[in-house]
């Protein structure tokens, strides 16, 4: 925790400041992360800090664990399949873009809330979008994801 103790302009002790919002995109996706905590100098320096040194973690953690709008993975013979979680109906992709929301609880005790449009499956049978479910820790569409949180809650603010 070292890192985040002291403002690195003036070594004053870095007291709670007010959460803060960012967007942004990539390719694929645009995000929206909301309820980031912060850090700041009580003497006035101009720099925001991550709450934790390794808040970005927490964040990750947070879209891991937000399944609701992920697709239930079953392995096939030759390739991952993506089912439904409504229907259980294996999905297809049409070319649809969807928006998703992921939610945690910090360890501070706040609320993160992450807001995803992304490239989605669809459900023929009921309808549902989903996001793909990740198909290995270097499934493209998942690094580029977690790439892109990591970037869009490190803006303007010192990771220490
Ligand atoms: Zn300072
Ligand atoms: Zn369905």
């Amino acid at each position: 925790m070292a890192g985040l103790d002291r403002c690195r302009a003036c070594s004053a002790k870095l007291i709670e400041g007010p959460d803060v919002q960012r967007q942004g995109a990539s390719e694929r996706f645009s995000v929206k992360v909301d309820g980031i905590p912060t850090k700041v100098c009580p003497s006035g320096c101009d720099v925001s800090y991550w709450y934790w040194p390794d808040f970005g973690v927490e964040v990750l953690d947070a879209l891991t664990r937000s399944t609701g709008g992920v697709a239930r993975r079953r392995l096939g013979f030759r390739k991952t399949r993506h089912l439904c979680r409504q229907c259980g109906t294996e999905l297809e992709d049409h070319g649809d873009r969807g928006t998703f929301l992921a939610k945690g609880r910090l360890r501070k005790g706040s609320d993160l809330n992450i807001s995803i449009e992304a490239p989605c499956l669809t459900c023929p049978g009921c309808g549902a979008k989903s996001m793909p479910a990740q198909t290995s820790t270097h499934d493209p569409y998942y690094v580029e994801l977690a790439s892109l949180l990591g970037e869009t809650v490190s803006e303007g603010l010192d990771r220490g």
